[in-house]
């Protein structure tokens, strides 16, 4: 008998991936299913996923909602995203802290139920740049179920259901291999190559528009790196475009909010985070503010 914490990943105000199906909708629908079957096995659940709000505070709700009720183990639940369309199956995978052996193998025995269903198995993968990970005193597996654009994925996924999928993820938590028969899908040939994934829809977006604007020629990856921060241009009061939206965003402004204008509100604002971060407050987006809002 365990304390097991989950979470659904992002909310309706800051949505996660969306494509063939909802990442919002569907983490939540596999939590629902995760929680009622923890709790028919005896363990104890504590909810971890916050109501609508910003983009931090989704992030921290979850993480301090783990930290003060102590659990074993912290299972924050996402939906993949990398292209616009996939005709194929992508798959499943997990994030975690490599040196946490209880992460290891339970990341492992999840990722093989899943297998078990169908899904492909993408493997375990370093964690230690997301927030979920780093910010837990306990050990914490991120599933990443599958790919919301990959035809083949959602097909399965709908064919099993929320319930199945949860099912087989609670299993590999309480050291069960589960027992579902795989369901094969059609495979179509795709010569599409699959990059290294990646979990942070926002850094990508970041790295796609900064390239769009030929301030950068990165490889979009959605990991912060040296090439992402200096892709990330000077940003100040009358800039007006993607890139300040996704500052917006990055600050919790609401979605009306998020106007893609620098006007006062986002200087203000700019001021606000740099005083709480012990930056130079002076408003304008250089390469320190950069690094933090990156972080
Ligand atoms: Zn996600």
């Amino acid at each position: 008998m365990e304390k097991i914490g989950t979470r659904g990943g992002h909310n309706r105000q800051c949505e996660g991936a969306s494509a063939i199906i909802n990442e919002v909708t569907e983490d939540r629908n596999v939590c629902a299913a995760m929680n009622e079957n923890l709790k028919n096995a005896g363990d104890t659940v504590v909810n971890c996923t916050p109501e609508n709000c910003g983009e931090n505070e989704d992030l921290n709700y979850g993480t301090d909602t783990a930290n003060n009720n102590h659990v074993d183990l912290f299972v924050p639940i996402h939906f993949n995203n990398t292209y616009t369309n996939y005709n194929g199956a992508i798959g499943s995978e997990i994030w975690i802290n490599p040196s946490s052996s209880i992460s290891v193998a339970t990341g492992t025995r999840i990722l093989n139920n899943l297998q078990a269903l169908g899904f492909k198995n993408r493997g375990l993968k370093n964690g230690m740049h997301l927030h979920d990970v780093r910010a837990t005193n306990m050990p914490t597996v991120l599933v990443e179920v599958c790919f919301v654009e990959a035809t083949e994925d959602v097909e399965l996924y709908k064919k099993l259901g929320a319930d199945v999928v949860g099912k087989a993820i609670t299993d590999g938590i309480n050291g069960k291999v589960g027992s579902h028969a795989p369901i094969i899908i059609n495979k179509q040939a795709s010569n599409v190559t699959i990059p290294e994934t990646r979990v942070n829809n926002s850094i990508a977006q970041l790295q796609d528009e900064c390239n769009r604007q030929g301030f950068s020629n990165q490889k979009v990856d959605g990991f912060n790196g040296t090439n992402t921060l200096a892709g990330c241009p000077l940003t100040k009061f009358g800039a007006n475009g993607n890139i300040t939206k996704w500052i917006q965003k990055r600050l919790g402004f609401p979605t009306n909010l998020q106007t893609g204008y620098f006007g006062d509100i986002t200087k203000n604002a700019i001021i606000k985070y740099q005083a709480a971060m012990g930056l130079n407050a002076d408003g304008i987006v250089g390469q320190g503010t950069w690094t933090a809002l990156l972080r």
